[in-house]
């Protein structure tokens, strides 16, 4: 399983290049403006953007991936502590549909694959962010990053950090 790609949508055709929805004449000016400010946050000790990119262009695989996280972890923070048979059946079934519709195919493919070996575990708050936390770090570990101490899931996703 190849964890490589670039841009959303572009499973099929991994060789193809960013989509930037930047033509030459926006990008060229885009570099000018990093480079000024660039040189203008070092004269004020500042630190430099990490990346200069439209923020209207379309997400890629990296963001889209980022913000679901975040989207889901926080869904995981507040789901109720006890759960109505109802509310756990359509956890359940939200994740089984997220996983069919994440649009980024090799994600979305592996991640079927995790839920069928360790289905959601949709018995409490608690349970759900930790189950989240331990799907999570399986992508982590196969892209090469380190493992989140997943006791600590509800600092930060929940009641912010103790210490
Ligand atoms: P992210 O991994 O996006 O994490 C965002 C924040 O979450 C971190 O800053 C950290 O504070 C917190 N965090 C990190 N780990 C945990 C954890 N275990 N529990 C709780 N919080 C945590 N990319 C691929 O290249 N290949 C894939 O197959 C792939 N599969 C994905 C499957 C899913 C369901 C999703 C949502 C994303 C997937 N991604 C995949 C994207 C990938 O996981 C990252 O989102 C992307 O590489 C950007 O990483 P990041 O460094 O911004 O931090």
């Amino acid at each position: 399983m190849a964890f490589n790609f670039g841009n959303v949508g572009e499973e099929t055709n991994p060789a193809k290049p960013c989509r930037t929805c930047t033509d030459f004449k926006t990008w060229a000016k885009q570099t000018r403006q990093t480079l000024s400010d660039k040189k203008s946050n070092e004269f004020q000790g500042g630190a430099a953007p990490s990346k200069s990119r439209n923020p209207e262009c379309p997400l890629d695989k990296d963001e889209l991936g980022s913000r679901t996280w975040g989207f889901l972890h926080t869904m995981a923070a507040y789901y109720p502590e006890n759960p109505s048979p109802q509310q756990k059946q359509d956890m359940k079934s939200f994740f089984d549909i997220f996983s069919r519709f994440y649009p980024c195919e090799v994600c979305a493919k592996d991640f079927q694959k995790e839920i069928q070996t360790q289905p959601p575990n949709v018995d409490s708050q608690k349970s759900l962010s930790k189950w989240l936390c331990d799907m999570h770090n399986i992508v982590n570990v196969k892209l090469g990053k380190k493992s989140f101490d997943c006791n600590r899931v509800n600092e930060r996703w929940k009641d912010g950090w103790i210490d």
